[in-house]
């Protein structure tokens, strides 16, 4: 049934006639197509010139939606777009909805505000995604990047303020998706320095220009480090050492993460394997992070089973740091890759847990041995009188399904003894070490452990 979409007062929009329909609608999902919006947002345009008025346009597209259609096929991706759209048209109020095309949508709003009234736009949106979508027996969960733009005296085209819009989306993908961003000059001039970090971040892997640190994650009872995370930097000819959150928005958006997730692999195994030799009678496990398109890309098991047989690590010194969003949802083949990761002999964590929508009875089926609390609720810990009893749950949890728990982020003396006390094993965080160089990691070792957990070198491990 095609959706009926009412357009917003004030927008001069000429209604089709009933032949014209299928040149003016997307088939898929009932909506006004590039056609449609294109002309509908001229006339707007025009008449806000002239009655001295402004427009905004929203533009906006699913995050990630490749991977519903990679992973459960094109069908489900069609029909998700078509009930996504019915929650737009919904969302909208109103104004006019259009699929520009693929998962690209528009929102023309005009009006006495149309800024207040895109942002209350993209602020509903945001709540009618909240609810999962049932498809094809899958529950989805949906978010969408958007970006406004609205118009001023010097836009004349349409095309000027598409492209604001535009640079606006895609500062809301770099800024880690699911929000809202509305143009500003400033965003433009970040844009192009956004537009510049990407096109050299291609050429990282390439110009030897990423490095990893490790981090110690510590046997809470002993003190000795059982393995380390490796932990990605981008040493940048111009700016310096960035941080994972400086890039691997950008990276993943797109798609580079994967020959960046390929070198972490590699890289992490071959220094593991020399940390071995360094560290002769030691035995540590690597945990390398690896993100929702590395996980999906086809061939991952294949690249992570020939990284180790290439660098010689033993498969049961890997652990691989999978977020809750990947085993989110019930994707199908989310559960194949795991087994096939584990029947290679791998150790898989759940990171950040506490911070997805991980369901306890999908967790009960994942083949996850590692359940890694997220450092928010460690940073609870001395704000909030609810952290400490949600710890204890989180922690009686991952004990009950046979996980070992590690607790990221722990900063003080207290927070270790009160993780310990309530049978957390395994901790990692700034008491300990802060992610350092491999050298200085190597180091960390000659140090008796009362130093290392003091962290009294610090300073001089992470320079
Ligand atoms: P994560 O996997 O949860 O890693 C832990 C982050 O917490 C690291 O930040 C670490 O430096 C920081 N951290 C550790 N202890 C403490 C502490 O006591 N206090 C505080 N405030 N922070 C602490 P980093 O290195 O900036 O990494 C951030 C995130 O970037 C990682 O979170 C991970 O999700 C992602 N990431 C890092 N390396 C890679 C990589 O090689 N590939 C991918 N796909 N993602 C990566
Ligand atoms: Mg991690
Ligand atoms: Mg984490």
């Amino acid at each position: 049934m095609p959706i009926v979409t009412r357009t917003g007062p004030g927008v001069n929009c000429r209604e089709p006639a009933p032949l014209d329909h299928q040149a003016f609608h997307d088939p898929l999902t009932g909506l006004p197509n590039r056609a449609r919006f294109m002309s509908s947002f001229s006339d707007a345009l025009s008449s806000a010139a002239r009655e001295k008025r402004n427009v905004a346009v929203l533009f906006m597209d699913v995050d990630r939606f490749k991977y519903v259609n990679d992973s459960l096929g094109h069908g489900v991706g069609d029909l998700l777009l078509a009930v996504l759209s019915r929650r737009l048209v919904g969302a909208a109020d109103g104004a006019l909805v259009a699929r520009l095309g693929g998962d690209e949508f528009t929102i023309l709003v005009t009006g006495n505000r149309p800024d207040m009234s895109a942002r209350l736009i993209a602020q509903r949106i945001a709540t009618a995604l909240d609810q999962p979508f049932s498809i094809a027996g899958h529950e989805l969960f949906v978010s969408m990047s958007i970006g406004a733009a609205v118009s001023t005296p010097r836009d004349k085209t349409i095309t000027e303020l598409l492209r604001k819009a535009d640079i606006a989306l895609y500062r809301a993908k770099a800024d880690g998706r699911n929000c809202f961003v509305a143009f500003s000059d400033e965003l433009d001039a970040l844009s192009a320095e956004l537009f510049d970090l990407d096109n050299a971040l291609r050429h990282a892997v390439g110009r030897g220009e990423l490095l990893l640190q490790y981090q110690p994650i510590v046997d809470l009872k002993t003190d000795a480090p059982s393995g380390m995370e490796a932990l990605l930097r981008w040493n940048h000819p111009h700016r310096g050492i960035l941080s994972p959150a400086d890039f691997i928005s950008m990276a993943e958006e797109s798609g580079e993460i994967v020959h960046i997730g390929r070198w972490v692999l590699r890289e992490a195994c071959r220094q593991t394997v020399e940390f071995q030799k360094s560290l002769a009678g030691v035995s540590l496990v690597v945990s390398v992070n690896v993100s929702a398109s590395e996980f999906r890309q086809p061939g991952f098991t294949d690249n992570v089973a020939q990284t180790l047989s290439e660098t010689g690590l033993s498969p049961y010194l890997l652990k691989l740091e999978l977020t809750e969003s990947v085993l989110l949802g019930d994707v199908p083949g989310t559960l194949e890759i795991l087994s096939e990761l584990k029947n290679l002999g791998v150790g898989l964590s759940i990171d950040d847990f506490g911070t997805g929508y991980s369901s306890l009875s999908y967790l009960q089926r994942l083949p996850v041995d590692v359940l890694k609390i997220d450092q928010s609720f460690i940073g609870g810990l001395n704000r909030e009188e609810t952290a400490g009893p949600v710890l204890r749950a989180i922690v009686a949890l991952g004990n009950a399904l046979g996980m070992e728990i590690v607790a990221e982020g722990l900063e003080t003396r207290a927070q270790v003894e009160f993780l310990g006390s309530i049978g957390c094993q395994f901790g990692q965080g700034f008491y300990y070490s802060q992610a350092v160089s491999p050298d200085a990691f190597v180091h960390l070792f000659e140090l008796p452990p009362v130093v290392v957990r003091h962290g009294r070198n610090r300073k001089r491990l992470a320079g």
